[in-house]
């Protein structure tokens, strides 16, 4: 089984959907089941309400899982092992005090030595009214693991000294509970950002510990930096799944971008399913990436490309084909459905027509042309029918000529002085005069 394990203390990150993109499609390689595993043992952290947010987008993203678990209820299981663990004395209690802890440390910083934390210490601040932690007991030899990215890792026991599984009030840490329900849910790969590198050696040894020797795959994901070069944080408003999806990202075109990022892919512009047909996580490159919004938002313009008129039409809240036809046309300038929405916005808004447009004003033929154009719509013109003959009928009726007839044209009917091609327009807007043409009330 593979599994995704996100937390409920903030906003999914693009780090952790890239990781739940690949463990589904390793999931549907091997044909094996996908479990969402909401890892919401740091109970000071949880934040209400983010365990459904981050199901709806893995929902929107089709990243559909077969079993999903709340590690909170395997508390009573992660017990059970810690006790084994304490039975079999390859784990036991330590009372020692924060400030104990704090004083050694400080001690080692002091004589330039790394902290180690020393087993002789378990017992020296017993007191009958303390809670003790549970440790585990550290590595003997070295811990080794081969990822698929990095290659062969090695930790050395200096590197693993005794380790806390189960805190003074009984919660398990993170790498416990995460250790043990990969082994109750019988984990083969795991997929994970590389922050996690350091927790790995101390989970092989729990599980190793728990008599546990299957042998689980691990790849862990560079870390993907922001725009400036330094790590992609909360702050960075792209690196937040559903910043994203706000600003019109659409969920096919985020996810060819992060299955994309540091990868070689057969084609540039594919879907999940197509992914899942050749998709090889030993080919995602060793160095970090840098998140780039440009390709995110040329992929974007690909998706929506693809697109037929009425399904266009409906990601824009409507149920006609021609504003979803408009909305495609828009995309020879603009790549996210807010931007598209700007400019159909500003087809229909009333026309201002009185501001200057690159330094010009054409407040006067506006209004000039603006009585003709009513003019025609009233009468139903059958110039109306086409660009050609609405053009030149609106030109002989206004007496306005070259710049001074175009550009006025184009603000009345677009609200922008400059654009797409009129006459490609032009067909899908002829229908929609005369809500298009209105001038925006002086101030
Ligand atoms: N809850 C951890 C996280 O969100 C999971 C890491 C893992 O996949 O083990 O980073």
């Amino acid at each position: 089984m593979l599994r995704f394990a996100p937390s409920p203390t903030g906003d999914m990150h693009i780090g952790n959907l890239r990781a739940a993109v690949f463990n589904y499609i390793i999931a549907k390689q091997k044909n094996e089941k996908f479990l969402i595993r909401i890892e919401d043992t740091d109970l000071s952290r949880n934040i209400e309400g983010k365990d459904k947010e981050i199901l709806a987008i893995l929902n929107l993203f089709g990243l559909l899982w077969d079993e999903l678990v709340y590690q909170s209820h395997n508390f009573k299981h992660h017990h059970s092992f810690a006790e084994y663990l304490i039975r079999e004395g390859k784990a036991f209690y330590c009372y020692c005090t924060k400030e104990f802890l704090e004083e050694k440390k400080q001690e080692a910083i002091s004589k330039k030595i790394a902290f180690r934390y020393d087993d002789s210490w378990a017992e020296l601040e017993k007191r009958p009214s303390a809670k003790p932690v549970v440790r585990l007991k550290g590595a003997e030899g070295f811990v080794r693991f081969d990822d698929e990215i990095k290659g062969h890792l090695e930790f050395a026991p200096a590197e693993i000294d005794s380790f806390v599984i189960l805190r003074e009030d009984g919660v398990p840490t993170y790498n416990f509970a995460c250790a043990c329900d990969d082994m109750i849910y019988n984990i083969d790969f795991i997929v994970r950002g590389e922050d996690h590198v350091s927790n790995t050696p101390k989970q092989i040894l729990i599980q190793k510990s728990l008599g546990y020797d299957k042998k689980i795959g691990y790849a862990h994901l560079p870390i993907i930096l922001g725009e400036s070069g330094g790590k992609m944080s909360k702050r960075d408003s792209a690196s937040s799944v559903s910043w994203l999806l706000e600003q019109g990202f659409l969920p096919q075109a985020i996810m060819n971008y992060l299955i994309s990022m540091g990868n070689k892919t057969p084609t540039e512009i594919f879907t999940l399913s197509e992914a899942i047909e050749w998709f090889d996580i030993t080919n995602i490159a060793k160095s970090p990436v840098k998140f780039d919004i440009k390709r995110l938002r040329y992929l974007n313009r690909e998706h929506l490309k693809r697109l037929n008129e009425s399904e266009f039409a409906l990601l824009l809240q409507s149920k006609d084909m021609s504003i979803g036809a408009i909305g495609k046309l828009h995309l020879e300038e603009a790549s996210t459905l807010n931007e598209i929405r700007e400019k159909i916005d500003l087809i229909f808004k009333p026309k201002d027509i009185a501001k200057h447009y690159e330094n010009e004003n054409f407040e006067f033929e506006c209004q000039e042309l603006f009585k003709v154009l009513i003019g025609m719509v009233e009468v139903d013109s059958k110039a109306l029918n086409d660009y050609e003959s609405f053009k030149n009928e609106a030109m002989s009726l206004s007496n306005l000529k070259g710049k001074k007839f175009f550009k006025p044209l184009r603000i009345l009917l677009t609200g922008q002085s400059h654009g797409l091609d009129l006459s490609v327009l032009y067909p899908y807007i002829r229908f929609y005069l005369k809500e298009i043409l209105h001038i925006k009330d002086k101030q």
